[in-house]
Order: structure tokens, then C-alpha cells, then sequence
């Protein structure tokens, strides 16, 4: 089996744990202490392979964070989530894969960009269109999620593993 560390960054509340515990739990978090910090594993079926995945929950990110040694050591992949209803979460997905990019010194990592809450479309401040501008200029996947419906969570998981094998 191989082992794969993915690390799960961005703004306060946009929905990290949620769509974390979803994935690996399989239940909708109403309220989860924002500063909880968690590792989870879980196995991912991928094309027949068997990933060993080990999914680092962060406690979220502003421009003063600096980037935590432990959120880049040995790992494999990014999801880097922020809030469809919030523009400012969205600038933070910029600021941290600077960071990341910087740490590592190269110019790509594995990454899936997640506008998560989808289901506040009343509310939603940033465009599919945008993001998916945002990810082709990282080379990257994008995908929007609702982790309070389950909808597209699965897929992050997937859409990572095939990104960290592409690389
Ligand atoms: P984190 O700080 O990024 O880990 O955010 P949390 O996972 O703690 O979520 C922050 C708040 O947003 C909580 O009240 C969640 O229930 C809520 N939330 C998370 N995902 C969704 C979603 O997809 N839709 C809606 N409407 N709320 C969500
Ligand atoms: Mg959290």
C-alpha cells in the first residue's frame, strides 16, 4: 500500500473540517471547534491501487500564517478549500499556495481547489469560472463541494490521488 499525506489548508470556516470528517467519517459536523488541528486516515481505491492516505486537517489561514514545517515535510498533495459565499477565503487560496510554492521552491505542487458550500448559492461571491481560471494558472484541478449535502466530497479525495500520481 502506498502512503500518501495530503494536507487540507485555507481560511477559517470555510469548511476544512467539515468536508474532512464528511469524507472520512461520513457525517455532517454541525459545529467543530475551529482550532482543533486533526490527522485522519483513510484507505482511497484508485484505479485499482490501494492509497494509504493520511489527511491532515489544519486549523485555517490568514496572510500572517507562516507555513508550519509539519504542513509541508513529506507531503504529497493540497486541498486547498475556501468558501464560494466569501471572496476573501477565495484570495487566501492565492496567499497559501504562494507559500507552499515558496517552501518547496518550485513552481507546481499537487493541488485540488475546492469552493466548498455550494449549497449557499443565494450568498455566492465567487464564480465556478474564476476558480477554474485560478486553477489552470496552478495547472491544477477545481472542483466545487457541499460538505453539508455531501455532494462532490468523494471526488476531492480522487481528484487528489490522481494529481500526486501525475506528479
Ligand atoms: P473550518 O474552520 O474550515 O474547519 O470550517 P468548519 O468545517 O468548522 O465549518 C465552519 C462552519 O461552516 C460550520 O458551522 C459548518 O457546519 C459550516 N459548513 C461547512 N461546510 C458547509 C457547507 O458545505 N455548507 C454550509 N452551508 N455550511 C457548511
Ligand atoms: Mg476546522
Amino acid at each position: 500500500q502506498k502512503l500518501r499525506k495530503i494536507v487540507v489548508m485555507g481560511s477559517k470556516s470555510v469548511g476544512k473540517s467539515t468536508l474532512t470528517l464528511q469524507f472520512v467519517e461520513n457525517f455532517f459536523a454541525e459545529s467543530y471547534y475551529p482550532t482543533i488541528e486533526n490527522t485522519y486516515r483513510k484507505t482511497i481505491k484508485y484505479k485499482g491501487q490501494e492509497y494509504d492516505c493520511e489527511i491532515l486537517d489544519t486549523a485555517g489561514q490568514d496572510e500572517y500564517t507562516i507555513l508550519n514545517a509539519r504542513y509541508a515535510v513529506g507531503v504529497h498533495g493540497y486541498v486547498l478549500v475556501y468558501s464560494i459565499a466569501s471572496r476573501a477565503s477565495f484570495e487566501m487560496t492565492k496567499v497559501v499556495h504562494d507559500k507552499v510554492l515558496a517552501f518547496f521552491g518550485t513552481n507546481w505542487v499537487p493541488v485540488v481547489l475546492v469552493g466548498n458550500k455550494t449549497d449557499l448559492h443565494n450568498q455566492r461571491e465567487v464564480t465556478f469560472d474564476e476558480a477554474k481560471e485560478l486553477a489552470q494558472s496552478w495547472n491544477c484541478h477545481v472542483i466545487e463541494s457541499s460538505a453539508k449535502n455531501n455532494e462532490n466530497i468523494a471526488k476531492i479525495f480522487d481528484m487528489m490521488i490522481m494529481q500526486i500520481e501525475k506528479s
